[in-house]
């Protein structure tokens, strides 16, 4: 099953939609085991308004690339010291 163009599972398997790179398992969070370059929100592009309208604490844009070909396959925005967030659960169907 492709998942966009960034994700395709198979047998419970994760890969790149680009390279076909081995992510890790269906049942844990493979931006785990993507590689992280964490930046501030500002330099994730014009289309996100400064943080601080909204929140007090510091924010940043962490992306996230496949470790095999380099690819952004998803990214996200969260405090420094939050821990990589749980957002999709790819399954099989
Ligand atoms: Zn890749």
């Amino acid at each position: 099953m492709k998942i966009g163009d960034q994700f395709t599972v198979e047998d419970g398997v994760v890969t790149c939609g680009f390279c076909s790179a081995e992510l890790g398992a269906n049942t844990e969070n493979v931006k785990r085991n993507l590689a992280i370059e964490q930046v501030s929100v500002e330099e994730a592009g014009p289309h996100y308004e400064d943080p601080s309208r909204y929140v007090d604490q510091e924010m940043v844009f962490r992306k996230f690339y496949c470790p095999k070909c380099a690819t952004m396959l998803t990214n996200e925005v969260a405090r420094p010291e939050d821990p990589v967030h749980d957002e999709v659960t790819l399954l099989e169907s």
